[in-house]
């Protein structure tokens, strides 16, 4: 056997045992990745690729950032976890560090975005009863169609999704659903039991939809003229992303809780939060919520590490100036699969028309071009490179997506 099908043959054993211990609740492209360093990964065979996912916007300072990994490397072998039994010397800094970043008074640390939302869930509701009066057990929270916010059970009881939510039941009570972008229908399903409206900036997983101009500043009013919680997530627009801080920027609003995660560690390590600019978080005492891992020391040190080369080496402002290049360069693709390419910042999707044929096929054309992404839902591919990303790196990009889709 030469030397290529000896890896060949490698990458498949590591495909095949997968297959065979695995729950299947996941459908990868088959390359199995084992180095990563800025944007780009390498696969067990040596190929590399260029990371058009960034691990669903975890990865927004590029694979293996030494300077994070020297604040995890270092915290690692000092202090790991303490609980929040006792106090660890990183957290104070870190919450002083994300409010002065993000202008907000009052932090709660979680691990996964998932519990950022469920949080923010639990904080609305009890603001709702004490501070609002809306009577016990009568809280409603609004969401959007189409949304994504994890995958708890409480989460995916509001999802639209058949496939996130159906065999999931039965779910919790207290949603509503309206359409996003629509802020004539968000008006119309408040009511005086309504605590919060729950929403993304841009839906991602979706597929990068964007609302109109005007929705989330239109969204801010009607929630501050009916006392409702307007709650961000912007566990994957935030950050960055979308060539700004924060996706709520862009409409200069502020919502009164924004849900945070994924590249608030850079991809090292599950570290979220809830951000607060009103008096909504000081709803809970002691004993009321919590989590073992949530503001451990050395989640700490990785998301303090996480924001400081985020600002420091200018990532938003490259997201904005190589985002609207790279969005010129894919909308001069002139090919009849294509019905749409939309994006703001480094956060963008190309939309195939229904016949194209999916965006699967694609993706593996693209894989074999030395370019991972993937398809949301069937017939778009997101684009989500770190946002470090080079005018050159950009302009290859946009050459692999023409010489596929040509
Ligand atoms: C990824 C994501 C989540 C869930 O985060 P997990 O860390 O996977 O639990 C929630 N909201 C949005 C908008 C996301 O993109």
């Amino acid at each position: 056997m030469n030397d290529i099908a000896l890896q060949r043959s490698l990458a498949d054993r590591y495909i095949e045992t997968e297959a065979l211990y695995g729950a299947k609740n996941y459908k990868p492209l088959d390359v199995v990745l084992t180095r990563g360093e800025g944007v780009y990964v390498w696969d067990v065979d040596g190929r590399r690729y260029m990371d058009c996912l960034s691990a669903y916007s975890a990865v927004n300072q590029g694979h293996c950032h030494p300077k994070i990994l020297a604040a995890m490397v270092e915290q690692a072998s000092r202090l790991t976890l303490t609980s929040r039994a006792f106090r660890n010397d990183q957290l104070a800094a870190f919450y002083e560090e994300l409010c002065a970043l993000t202008n907000s008074h009052k932090v709660l640390p979680m691990n996964s975005g998932a519990e950022a939302v469920e949080t923010a869930l639990k904080v609305a509701r009890k603001w709702g009863y004490e501070v609002k009066g809306v009577p016990e057990g009568q809280a409603e929270i609004i969401v959007a169609a189409e949304n994504f916010h994890g995958r708890t059970v409480a989460i995916v009881g509001f999802s639209t999704d058949p496939q996130s939510r159906g065999g999931f039941g039965p779910f919790a009570p207290g949603f509503r659903t309206v359409p996003f972008g629509d802020a004539a229908a968000l008006e119309a399903a408040i009511t005086p039991n309504t605590v919060a409206f729950l929403v993304e900036p841009i839906q991602g997983e979706a597929g990068v939809i964007i609302p109109p101009a005007g929705y989330l500043k239109r969204a801010r009013e009607l929630c501050t003229q009916h006392n409702v919680i307007l709650i961000l997530d912007e566990i994957q627009t935030g950050l960055g992303r979308t060539g700004r801080l924060l996706a709520e920027e862009h409409e200069g609003i502020e919502a009164d809780l924004t849900l945070i995660g994924k590249a608030l560690s850079g991809g090292f390590y599950p570290v979220s939060a809830v951000l607060s600019n009103s008096e909504v978080m000081s709803v809970l005492h002691p004993g009321e919520h919590g989590s073992t891992f949530g503001g451990n020391p050395l989640a700490c040190a990785v998301a303090r590490a996480a924001l400081k080369v985020l600002t420091e080496e200018g990532m938003v402002e490259n997201a904005a100036r190589v985002g609207a290049r790279l969005m010129g360069r894919l909308a001069e693709i002139r090919a009849p699969q294509v019905k749409e390419v939309r994006g703001r910042g480094l956060m963008l999707a190309v939309e195939l028309h229904a016949d194209a044929g999916g965006a699967r096929r694609v993706c593996e054309a693209l894989q074999a071009r030395g370019l991972l992404a993937k398809e949301t839902h069937e017939h778009t591919i997101r684009i989500a490179p770190p946002l470090i990303l080079t005018d050159d790196q950009a302009d290859w990009i946009a050459d692999q997506f023409a010489e596929v889709l040509r």
